[in-house]
């Protein structure tokens, strides 16, 4: 579907039982992820019950808006005329609680192992609002 302003983004389910609260949370401008209550453990992707301990209750909990980039790859194969081609899918290290993280950046950056990144919220259709990466300004 194409419209004036260019072809419609694909749209996550925001409202999903299990990831609905990622999104609540980005509304917010704010990067939760699901923990288990019991035992704490980062559960990521979100799940019913804990795998460590088994217990069935967990909340989300707002975790740093900072990370440290472990790889990324750049698609150059147009596959939906929404994201044109080339850009850069990043894999991020959400600092200090264990969760990996992938985002995108337009064109081909110059990008190091490492470097810092931080988390941005970008505002889709529909009110859909999605966490994204990119690499930190160097005078911050
Ligand atoms: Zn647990």
């Amino acid at each position: 579907m194409t419209g004036p302003a260019g072809p419609s983004r694909l749209l996550p389910v925001d409202d999903d039982l299990d990831t609905g609260p990622f999104f609540a949370a980005a509304r917010r401008g704010e990067l939760a992820l699901q923990h288990c209550t019991a035992c704490g453990l980062l559960l990521h992707v979100p799940k019913a019950y804990c795998h460590r301990c088994g217990s069935w209750e967990t909340d989300w909990r707002v975790v740093p808006g900072r990370g440290s980039l472990l790889t990324w790859t750049v698609v150059t194969h147009q596959v939906h005329p929404a994201h044109p081609v080339p850009y850069t899918v990043v894999l991020v290290a959400v600092d200090g609680c264990g969760a990996h993280l992938v985002g995108s950046l337009p064109g081909r950056p110059e990008l190091a192992t490492g470097q810092p990144m931080e988390v941005w919220f970008e505002h889709l259709d529909h009110g859909v609002v999605l966490p994204n990466w990119r690499p930190v300004a160097p005078h911050e």
